[in-house]
Protein backbone atom coordinates (compact mmCIF):
# COMPACT_ATOMS: atom_id res chain seq x y z
CA UNK A 1 0.00 0.00 0.00
CA UNK A 2 1.24 3.86 -0.83
CA UNK A 3 0.73 5.96 1.25
CA UNK A 4 -0.74 9.66 0.27
CA UNK A 5 2.95 11.02 0.71
CA UNK A 6 4.35 7.78 -1.51
CA UNK A 7 1.29 8.40 -4.10
CA UNK A 8 1.76 12.32 -4.39
CA UNK A 9 5.95 11.84 -5.11
CA UNK A 10 4.94 9.68 -7.68
CA UNK A 11 3.01 12.64 -9.43
CA UNK A 12 -0.68 10.39 -8.27
CA UNK A 13 -3.78 11.98 -7.70
CA UNK A 14 -5.89 9.94 -5.01
CA UNK A 15 -9.14 9.67 -4.57
CA UNK A 16 -8.36 11.35 -1.01
CA UNK A 17 -6.90 14.46 -2.24
CA UNK A 18 -9.98 14.30 -5.12
CA UNK A 19 -12.16 14.57 -2.36
CA UNK A 20 -10.00 17.42 -0.45
CA UNK A 21 -10.13 19.56 -3.46
CA UNK A 22 -13.54 19.67 -4.02
CA UNK A 23 -14.33 20.26 -0.09
CA UNK A 24 -11.44 23.01 -0.07
CA UNK A 25 -12.70 24.34 -3.48
CA UNK A 26 -9.41 23.90 -4.77
CA UNK A 27 -7.51 22.00 -7.53
CA UNK A 28 -6.45 18.62 -7.24
CA UNK A 29 -3.28 18.58 -8.01
CA UNK A 30 -2.55 21.69 -5.40
CA UNK A 31 -3.55 18.98 -2.80
CA UNK A 32 -1.17 16.95 -4.33
CA UNK A 33 1.59 18.99 -4.49
CA UNK A 34 1.19 20.22 -0.96
CA UNK A 35 1.10 16.64 0.65
CA UNK A 36 4.09 15.80 -2.04
CA UNK A 37 6.09 18.67 0.14
CA UNK A 38 4.68 18.15 3.40
CA UNK A 39 2.98 20.95 3.57
CA UNK A 40 -0.27 19.48 3.33
CA UNK A 41 -1.79 16.25 6.05
CA UNK A 42 -4.72 14.44 4.54
CA UNK A 43 -6.43 11.99 7.44
CA UNK A 44 -9.11 9.84 6.62
CA UNK A 45 -11.67 8.24 8.94
CA UNK A 46 -15.22 8.33 7.23
CA UNK A 47 -14.23 10.85 5.56
CA UNK A 48 -10.73 12.97 4.43
CA UNK A 49 -9.71 15.87 5.35
CA UNK A 50 -7.02 17.92 4.70
CA UNK A 51 -4.98 20.17 6.66
CA UNK A 52 -2.41 22.73 5.92
CA UNK A 53 -1.47 25.45 3.79
CA UNK A 54 -3.84 27.02 1.43
CA UNK A 55 -6.82 25.19 3.06
CA UNK A 56 -9.25 26.55 5.69
CA UNK A 57 -7.93 26.02 8.95
CA UNK A 58 -9.03 23.00 11.25
CA UNK A 59 -10.14 22.33 14.45
CA UNK A 60 -9.76 19.37 17.16
CA UNK A 61 -11.75 19.35 20.19
CA UNK A 62 -10.19 16.56 22.92
CA UNK A 63 -12.52 14.64 25.29
CA UNK A 64 -11.59 11.72 27.24
CA UNK A 65 -11.34 10.48 30.92
CA UNK A 66 -8.99 11.43 33.36
CA UNK A 67 -7.77 9.15 36.36
CA UNK A 68 -10.20 10.53 38.82
CA UNK A 69 -13.28 11.48 36.10
CA UNK A 70 -14.22 8.19 34.47
CA UNK A 71 -17.57 8.45 32.38
CA UNK A 72 -17.02 6.64 28.71
CA UNK A 73 -20.75 7.46 27.68
CA UNK A 74 -19.76 11.30 29.10
CA UNK A 75 -16.82 10.86 26.51
CA UNK A 76 -18.38 9.55 23.85
CA UNK A 77 -21.33 11.97 24.20
CA UNK A 78 -18.78 15.08 24.14
CA UNK A 79 -17.23 13.78 20.77
CA UNK A 80 -20.73 13.67 19.13
CA UNK A 81 -21.39 17.36 20.40
CA UNK A 82 -17.78 18.59 18.90
CA UNK A 83 -18.57 17.01 15.94
CA UNK A 84 -21.91 18.80 15.78
CA UNK A 85 -20.98 22.26 16.31
CA UNK A 86 -18.23 21.88 13.85
CA UNK A 87 -15.04 20.16 15.46
CA UNK A 88 -12.77 18.56 12.28
CA UNK A 89 -11.06 16.34 14.10
CA UNK A 90 -11.17 14.82 18.16
CA UNK A 91 -8.24 13.36 20.21
CA UNK A 92 -9.34 11.11 22.84
CA UNK A 93 -6.66 11.64 25.71
CA UNK A 94 -8.74 9.04 27.96
CA UNK A 95 -6.49 8.57 31.24
CA UNK A 96 -8.96 6.31 33.12
CA UNK A 97 -11.05 3.86 32.84
CA UNK A 98 -11.15 0.91 30.28
CA UNK A 99 -9.45 3.10 27.85
CA UNK A 100 -9.57 0.62 24.86
CA UNK A 101 -13.20 0.30 24.80
CA UNK A 102 -13.57 4.26 25.21
CA UNK A 103 -11.24 4.44 22.02
CA UNK A 104 -13.14 2.12 20.06
CA UNK A 105 -16.84 3.99 21.26
CA UNK A 106 -15.60 6.90 19.86
CA UNK A 107 -14.06 5.71 17.20
CA UNK A 108 -17.38 4.20 15.77
CA UNK A 109 -19.43 7.20 16.71
CA UNK A 110 -17.88 10.03 15.25
CA UNK A 111 -17.17 10.50 11.37
CA UNK A 112 -14.19 12.66 11.89
CA UNK A 113 -10.71 11.44 12.27
CA UNK A 114 -9.32 10.05 15.57
CA UNK A 115 -6.03 11.72 17.19
CA UNK A 116 -4.35 9.50 20.40
CA UNK A 117 -1.37 10.23 22.60
CA UNK A 118 -0.25 6.43 23.27
CA UNK A 119 1.60 7.17 26.32
CA UNK A 120 -0.94 8.14 28.04
CA UNK A 121 -2.39 4.84 27.69
CA UNK A 122 1.07 3.07 28.56
CA UNK A 123 1.37 5.20 32.02
CA UNK A 124 -2.39 4.68 32.41
CA UNK A 125 -1.74 1.26 32.30
CA UNK A 126 1.25 0.44 34.53
CA UNK A 127 0.62 3.33 37.03
CA UNK A 128 4.19 4.11 37.23
CA UNK A 129 6.81 4.68 34.89
CA UNK A 130 9.75 2.42 36.49
CA UNK A 131 7.84 -1.00 35.17
CA UNK A 132 7.41 0.39 31.92
CA UNK A 133 10.08 -0.54 28.60
CA UNK A 134 10.65 0.68 25.51
CA UNK A 135 8.75 -1.96 24.29
CA UNK A 136 5.84 -1.81 26.28
CA UNK A 137 5.65 2.02 24.76
CA UNK A 138 6.28 0.86 21.02
CA UNK A 139 3.65 -1.76 21.70
CA UNK A 140 1.07 0.38 22.81
CA UNK A 141 1.26 2.40 19.49
CA UNK A 142 1.37 -0.41 17.38
CA UNK A 143 -1.64 -1.97 18.85
CA UNK A 144 -3.41 1.62 18.57
CA UNK A 145 -2.83 2.53 14.84
CA UNK A 146 -4.36 -1.32 14.19
CA UNK A 147 -7.34 -0.81 15.75
CA UNK A 148 -7.82 2.39 13.33
CA UNK A 149 -6.61 5.40 14.92
CA UNK A 150 -5.77 8.43 12.43
CA UNK A 151 -2.92 10.51 14.00
CA UNK A 152 -0.88 9.59 16.99
CA UNK A 153 1.23 12.15 18.61
CA UNK A 154 4.62 11.62 20.49
CA UNK A 155 6.64 14.05 21.95
CA UNK A 156 10.02 12.81 20.16
CA UNK A 157 11.62 16.15 19.80
CA UNK A 158 12.52 16.17 23.39
CA UNK A 159 15.95 15.12 24.67
CA UNK A 160 17.61 14.98 27.90
CA UNK A 161 19.62 17.85 26.82
CA UNK A 162 16.82 19.95 26.90
CA UNK A 163 15.28 18.85 30.01
CA UNK A 164 18.76 19.39 31.47
CA UNK A 165 18.07 22.91 30.35
CA UNK A 166 14.93 22.90 31.43
CA UNK A 167 15.69 22.81 34.73
CA UNK A 168 18.18 26.10 34.94
CA UNK A 169 15.37 27.94 32.51
CA UNK A 170 14.04 31.05 35.07
CA UNK A 171 10.45 30.22 34.02
CA UNK A 172 7.50 30.43 35.65
CA UNK A 173 5.16 27.24 34.84
CA UNK A 174 8.35 25.01 34.09
CA UNK A 175 6.91 22.27 31.68
CA UNK A 176 3.05 22.30 31.11
CA UNK A 177 2.31 19.29 28.25
CA UNK A 178 1.17 16.46 30.22
CA UNK A 179 1.91 14.38 27.19
CA UNK A 180 5.77 15.71 27.58
CA UNK A 181 5.77 15.32 31.39
CA UNK A 182 4.81 12.13 31.20
CA UNK A 183 7.89 11.05 28.56
CA UNK A 184 10.43 13.35 30.42
CA UNK A 185 9.35 11.21 33.48
CA UNK A 186 9.85 8.27 31.92
CA UNK A 187 13.60 9.58 31.06
CA UNK A 188 14.63 10.87 34.27
CA UNK A 189 12.91 7.52 35.81
CA UNK A 190 14.95 5.10 33.54
CA UNK A 191 18.35 7.35 33.01
CA UNK A 192 17.78 7.12 29.90
CA UNK A 193 17.34 9.19 26.48
CA UNK A 194 14.17 9.65 24.91
CA UNK A 195 12.02 6.19 23.50
CA UNK A 196 10.17 7.86 20.94
CA UNK A 197 13.79 8.99 19.52
CA UNK A 198 15.58 6.22 20.24
CA UNK A 199 12.99 3.94 18.30
CA UNK A 200 11.68 6.73 15.85
CA UNK A 201 12.37 4.76 12.16
CA UNK A 202 10.27 1.70 14.05
CA UNK A 203 7.58 3.87 14.43
CA UNK A 204 7.59 5.29 11.69
CA UNK A 205 7.29 1.52 9.95
CA UNK A 206 4.36 0.86 12.30
CA UNK A 207 2.68 4.52 11.08
CA UNK A 208 3.67 3.96 7.64
CA UNK A 209 1.72 0.58 7.35
CA UNK A 210 -2.04 2.45 7.50
CA UNK A 211 -0.41 6.16 6.32
CA UNK A 212 -0.98 7.20 10.14
CA UNK A 213 -0.24 10.76 10.52
CA UNK A 214 2.32 11.35 13.12
CA UNK A 215 1.69 14.67 15.24
CA UNK A 216 4.92 15.80 17.08
CA UNK A 217 3.88 17.07 20.24
CA UNK A 218 5.22 19.93 21.68
CA UNK A 219 7.09 19.59 24.87
CA UNK A 220 8.11 22.89 25.67
CA UNK A 221 5.93 25.39 25.04
CA UNK A 222 4.75 28.25 27.32
CA UNK A 223 2.81 27.77 30.55
CA UNK A 224 1.78 31.48 31.24
CA UNK A 225 2.46 34.63 28.92
CA UNK A 226 5.50 35.49 31.47
CA UNK A 227 7.62 32.51 29.66
CA UNK A 228 8.65 33.50 26.63
CA UNK A 229 10.58 31.67 23.82
CA UNK A 230 13.37 30.28 24.99
CA UNK A 231 16.10 28.01 24.17
CA UNK A 232 14.51 24.90 24.96
CA UNK A 233 11.41 25.59 22.67
CA UNK A 234 13.82 26.95 20.32
CA UNK A 235 15.65 23.55 20.25
CA UNK A 236 12.39 21.25 20.51
CA UNK A 237 10.77 23.08 17.62
CA UNK A 238 14.09 22.73 15.41
CA UNK A 239 13.97 18.93 16.20
CA UNK A 240 10.54 18.20 15.45
CA UNK A 241 11.24 20.18 11.63
CA UNK A 242 14.14 17.48 11.47
CA UNK A 243 12.25 14.61 12.33
CA UNK A 244 8.92 15.58 10.25
CA UNK A 245 11.57 15.73 7.29
CA UNK A 246 12.93 12.39 8.29
CA UNK A 247 9.22 11.11 8.77
CA UNK A 248 8.40 12.56 5.13
CA UNK A 249 11.40 10.57 3.62
CA UNK A 250 9.74 7.52 4.97
CA UNK A 251 6.62 8.03 3.49
CA UNK A 252 5.03 9.05 6.72
CA UNK A 253 2.67 12.53 6.44
CA UNK A 254 3.41 14.52 9.84
CA UNK A 255 1.86 17.23 11.59
CA UNK A 256 4.46 19.41 14.23
CA UNK A 257 2.34 21.23 17.37
CA UNK A 258 4.16 24.53 18.48
CA UNK A 259 3.56 28.15 19.57
CA UNK A 260 0.70 26.68 21.58
CA UNK A 261 0.20 27.33 24.95
CA UNK A 262 0.24 30.91 26.16
CA UNK A 263 1.93 33.54 24.46
CA UNK A 264 1.46 37.47 24.44
CA UNK A 265 -0.56 38.58 22.05
CA UNK A 266 1.97 40.81 20.93
CA UNK A 267 4.57 37.85 19.84
CA UNK A 268 1.87 35.32 18.31
CA UNK A 269 1.99 36.36 15.05
CA UNK A 270 5.71 36.79 15.06
CA UNK A 271 6.02 33.49 16.98
CA UNK A 272 4.06 31.52 14.35
CA UNK A 273 5.92 32.97 11.17
CA UNK A 274 9.47 32.14 12.81
CA UNK A 275 7.59 28.62 13.21
CA UNK A 276 6.59 27.98 9.81
CA UNK A 277 9.53 29.16 8.58
CA UNK A 278 11.67 26.65 10.83
CA UNK A 279 9.23 23.66 9.71
CA UNK A 280 9.34 24.68 6.17
CA UNK A 281 5.55 25.51 5.95
CA UNK A 282 4.48 21.67 7.38
CA UNK A 283 1.11 22.04 8.98
CA UNK A 284 1.39 23.85 12.50
CA UNK A 285 -0.86 22.35 15.37
CA UNK A 286 -1.03 25.35 17.67
CA UNK A 287 -2.82 24.96 21.14
CA UNK A 288 -4.78 28.33 21.87
CA UNK A 289 -2.90 30.12 22.30
CA UNK A 290 -4.22 31.88 25.40
CA UNK A 291 -2.71 36.04 25.42
CA UNK A 292 -3.85 36.42 28.54
CA UNK A 293 -3.63 34.53 31.90
CA UNK A 294 -6.49 35.96 33.87
CA UNK A 295 -9.44 34.67 31.60
CA UNK A 296 -9.78 31.38 34.34
CA UNK A 297 -13.12 30.26 33.52
CA UNK A 298 -13.55 32.20 30.28
CA UNK A 299 -10.37 30.94 28.92
CA UNK A 300 -12.04 29.56 25.73
CA UNK A 301 -12.92 33.54 24.68
CA UNK A 302 -9.23 34.74 25.35
CA UNK A 303 -8.23 31.36 23.33
CA UNK A 304 -10.34 32.36 20.35
CA UNK A 305 -8.71 35.86 19.96
CA UNK A 306 -5.29 34.32 20.41
CA UNK A 307 -6.03 31.62 18.01
CA UNK A 308 -7.71 33.75 15.35
CA UNK A 309 -4.35 35.80 15.29
CA UNK A 310 -2.22 32.61 14.95
CA UNK A 311 -4.57 31.08 11.92
CA UNK A 312 -4.37 34.47 10.23
CA UNK A 313 -0.52 34.45 10.75
CA UNK A 314 -0.27 31.02 9.43
CA UNK A 315 -1.14 28.26 11.96
CA UNK A 316 -3.24 25.52 9.68
CA UNK A 317 -4.80 23.42 12.85
CA UNK A 318 -6.08 24.92 15.89
CA UNK A 319 -6.74 22.69 19.29
CA UNK A 320 -9.90 23.89 21.03
CA UNK A 321 -9.66 25.29 24.77
CA UNK A 322 -12.99 24.98 26.67
CA UNK A 323 -14.27 27.36 29.37
CA UNK A 324 -13.22 24.68 32.16
CA UNK A 325 -9.10 24.76 30.84
CA UNK A 326 -7.31 24.43 33.84
CA UNK A 327 -10.35 23.69 36.20
CA UNK A 328 -11.63 20.35 35.19
CA UNK A 329 -12.53 18.00 32.85
CA UNK A 330 -15.52 20.21 30.14
CA UNK A 331 -19.03 18.95 30.31
CA UNK A 332 -21.44 18.86 27.38
CA UNK A 333 -22.01 22.55 27.22
CA UNK A 334 -18.43 23.55 27.46
CA UNK A 335 -17.50 21.18 24.84
CA UNK A 336 -19.93 23.16 22.75
CA UNK A 337 -18.66 26.31 24.23
CA UNK A 338 -15.20 25.74 23.25
CA UNK A 339 -15.83 24.31 19.96
CA UNK A 340 -17.74 27.28 18.85
CA UNK A 341 -15.21 29.87 19.90
CA UNK A 342 -12.83 28.13 17.69
CA UNK A 343 -14.87 27.75 14.81
CA UNK A 344 -15.43 31.49 15.46
CA UNK A 345 -11.57 31.67 15.08
CA UNK A 346 -10.67 29.59 12.29
CA UNK A 347 -13.05 31.76 10.91
CA UNK A 348 -11.66 34.74 11.80
CA UNK A 349 -8.51 33.49 10.75
CA UNK A 350 -9.31 32.53 7.27
CA UNK A 351 -10.98 35.66 6.45
CA UNK A 352 -6.83 36.84 7.76
CA UNK A 353 -5.77 34.33 5.39
CA UNK A 354 -7.89 34.45 2.36
CA UNK A 355 -10.18 37.62 2.80
CA UNK A 356 -13.93 37.72 4.04
CA UNK A 357 -15.86 34.99 3.26
CA UNK A 358 -19.09 34.79 0.89
CA UNK A 359 -20.93 33.37 4.14
CA UNK A 360 -20.35 36.70 5.90
CA UNK A 361 -21.54 38.30 3.06
CA UNK A 362 -24.63 36.53 2.34
CA UNK A 363 -25.47 36.78 6.45
CA UNK A 364 -25.15 40.71 5.77
CA UNK A 365 -27.85 40.57 3.14
CA UNK A 366 -29.80 38.17 5.46
CA UNK A 367 -29.47 40.86 8.48
CA UNK A 368 -30.24 43.92 6.45
CA UNK A 369 -33.84 42.12 5.27
CA UNK A 370 -34.54 41.21 8.61
CA UNK A 371 -34.44 37.47 7.29
CA UNK A 372 -34.06 35.86 11.13
CA UNK A 373 -34.23 32.13 9.76
CA UNK A 374 -31.88 33.07 6.86
CA UNK A 375 -29.20 34.49 9.41
CA UNK A 376 -29.81 31.29 11.49
CA UNK A 377 -28.68 28.91 8.28
CA UNK A 378 -26.06 31.05 8.11
CA UNK A 379 -24.34 31.35 11.41
CA UNK A 380 -22.11 29.02 13.09
CA UNK A 381 -23.89 28.45 15.88
CA UNK A 382 -27.69 28.82 14.74
CA UNK A 383 -29.24 26.57 17.37
CA UNK A 384 -27.49 29.80 19.59
CA UNK A 385 -29.72 32.25 17.86
CA UNK A 386 -32.56 30.36 17.37
CA UNK A 387 -32.74 30.05 21.54
CA UNK A 388 -32.21 33.89 21.49
CA UNK A 389 -34.44 35.01 18.91
CA UNK A 390 -37.17 32.41 19.05
CA UNK A 391 -40.04 34.11 17.83
CA UNK A 392 -38.07 34.93 14.12
CA UNK A 393 -39.23 38.04 13.76
CA UNK A 394 -38.89 41.76 15.09
CA UNK A 395 -35.97 42.46 17.21
CA UNK A 396 -36.45 43.56 20.49
CA UNK A 397 -33.09 45.58 20.25
CA UNK A 398 -34.04 48.83 19.05
CA UNK A 399 -38.41 47.78 18.50
CA UNK A 400 -40.18 49.99 16.23
CA UNK A 401 -36.80 52.44 16.07
CA UNK A 402 -35.09 49.81 14.28
CA UNK A 403 -32.53 51.61 12.01
CA UNK A 404 -32.58 49.11 9.09
CA UNK A 405 -36.28 49.81 8.84
CA UNK A 406 -36.27 53.40 9.23
CA UNK A 407 -33.87 53.92 6.21
CA UNK A 408 -35.65 51.48 4.23
CA UNK A 409 -38.51 53.43 4.77
CA UNK A 410 -36.97 56.84 4.31
CA UNK A 411 -34.44 56.67 1.69
CA UNK A 412 -36.18 53.51 0.48
CA UNK A 413 -33.25 51.61 -0.94
CA UNK A 414 -34.20 48.52 -2.13
CA UNK A 415 -32.14 45.59 -2.20
S1 LIG B 1 -34.00 46.52 15.81
FE1 LIG B 1 -31.95 47.42 15.94
S2 LIG B 1 -30.62 45.67 16.37
FE2 LIG B 1 -32.54 44.82 15.70
S3 LIG B 1 -32.30 44.56 13.49
FE3 LIG B 1 -33.20 46.61 13.72
S4 LIG B 1 -31.38 47.94 13.82
FE4 LIG B 1 -30.64 45.89 14.16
Amino acid sequence: MKTQIESAAQGIVTKEMRHVALEEGVDAHIIRRGVANGEVVIMSHQHPIGIGRGLRTKINANIGTSSVAVDPELEVQKAIIAVKYGADTISDLSMGGDIVRIRRSVLQAVPVPLTTVPVYQTVAEHGSFRPITQEDIIETIRKQVREGVNSVVIHAGLTLKMLSMLREAQRVMGMVSKGGSLTSAWMIEHESENPFLERFDEILEILRARDTVLSLGNAMRSGCIHDIRDDPQSLEIRANAELADRANRMGVQAIIEGMGGHVWIGDIEKYVKYHKKIIDNRPLFVAGPLPIDVAVGYDHIAACVGASIASGAGADYLCYITPSEHLALPNLDQVREGTIAFRIAAHIGDSLKYGPSARDLELAKMRRRRDWKGQFELALDGERAREIHPQAKGCTMCGEYCALELMDRYLGVDL
